[in-house]
């Protein structure tokens, strides 16, 4: 079993008080922690400073002026069985019913969902295996192991409810002791494993707003097996909001951000998105085959959009 390194814990009542808090080198939020406390025992993050969003009061879900607003801290499990997302947003609660497992979805949030880092068969690995191979550029090493003549990380971005969340319209509101400001999920995000995030380190996810007049989406997540593993490509797809309009799909799991694809029919779609992805390989799955299943899973979900 691998231990957590020694840390200090605060749980603040208001946003303000916890954006101070970040704002202090060494800290960080933590929400259900199902990914942060792994990543800490395996050395990739070692904050001073845990800053609980527990008490902050972000858990809960209503409707406002046609928006469906999800508090940050609210469960994958909650947001999945809530009526109206059940009702007018089926494509989050099938997106928050793939993540991990039914377990880990009970303490697993939307926020920390949007929120998560990328991923490397390099870099989520314990301290040790990663001295093996003298670390990575991402953290403690200089070279890429994935691109070793390349400058950048290409870490993959890996949270299932983003695609879905993305096509839907859906924005994000961050608060700190400098205010509140809201942003479209679709920006949030850039082409860089290890800054992957529009982000200052002392703001805070609050709410997400997800419109209720949305598009269609359909989510679909590849994996090897049905529980527990990321997805080797996800995809959301939206049709055509009148006849003869757009298709649009949203890739993710294959680069560092999500990325956004547009066609005039279905076919195009799926060709158009198995031109725009690069998938690397991964210890289950070679770079080619994936990126062949790329067309066939944003045609398969075109499919069920009809
Ligand atoms: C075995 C296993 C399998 C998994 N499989 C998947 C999977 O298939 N798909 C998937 O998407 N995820 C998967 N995860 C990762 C994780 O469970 C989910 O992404 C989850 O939604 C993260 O939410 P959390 O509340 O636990 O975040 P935490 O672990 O608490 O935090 C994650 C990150 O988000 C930041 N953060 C959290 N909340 C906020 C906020 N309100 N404002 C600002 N920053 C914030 C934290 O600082 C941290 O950097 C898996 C995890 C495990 C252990
Ligand atoms: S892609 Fe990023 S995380 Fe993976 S080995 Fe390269 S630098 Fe490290």
């Amino acid at each position: 079993m691998l231990p957590l390194p020694s840390f200090q814990y605060e749980a603040p009542t208001d946003v303000v008080e916890a954006s101070r808090l970040l704002s202090e080198p060494g800290s960080q939020l933590i929400a259900g922690g199902t990914d942060l406390l792994v990543s800490m025992k395996h050395r990739l993050f070692e904050p001073r400073l845990l800053v609980s969003a527990r008490r902050l009061g972000l858990r809960g879900i209503s409707e406002h002026a046609g928006w469906l607003e999800i508090g940050a801290a609210t469960t994958l499990h909650d947001v999945a069985r809530h009526p109206t997302v059940l009702a007018r947003l089926p494509a989050l609660a099938a997106a928050c019913r793939t993540v991990a497992t039914p377990t880990i979805q009970t303490m697993a949030t939307l926020g920390g969902n949007l929120m998560l880092d990328t991923r490397c068969m390099y870099y989520n690995q314990p301290a040790g295996w990663r001295a093996t191979l003298g670390y990575c550029l991402k953290r403690e090493g200089t070279v890429c192991h994935v691109a070793p003549k390349g400058r950048g990380c290409y870490a993959t971005h890996s949270a299932d409810t983003v695609p879905a969340l993305w096509l839907m319209g859906a924005e994000a509101e961050f608060s700190s002791a400098r205010g509140v400001r809201r942003v479209a999920v679709s920006s949030m995000y850039r082409e860089d494993g290890i800054a992957w995030l529009r982000l200052e380190r002392d703001e805070v996810l609050t709410r997400v707003f997800v419109p209720l007049d949305t598009r269609r989406v359909v989510h679909r997540k590849l994996r090897t097996r049905q529980a527990i593993d990321y997805a080797q490509v996800l995809v959301a797809v939206a049709g055509p909001v009148s006849p003869g309009g757009t298709w649009t799909a949203v890739i993710s799991s294959v680069s560092s951000s999500p990325i956004l694809v547009e066609a005039a029919s279905a076919a195009e779609l799926s060709e158009a998105a198995f031109r725009a992805c690069q998938p690397l390989s991964t210890h289950l799955a070679p770079a080619t085959w994936r990126k062949k299943m790329v067309r066939v899973e944003v045609a398969r979900a075109a499919a069920l959009i009809g």
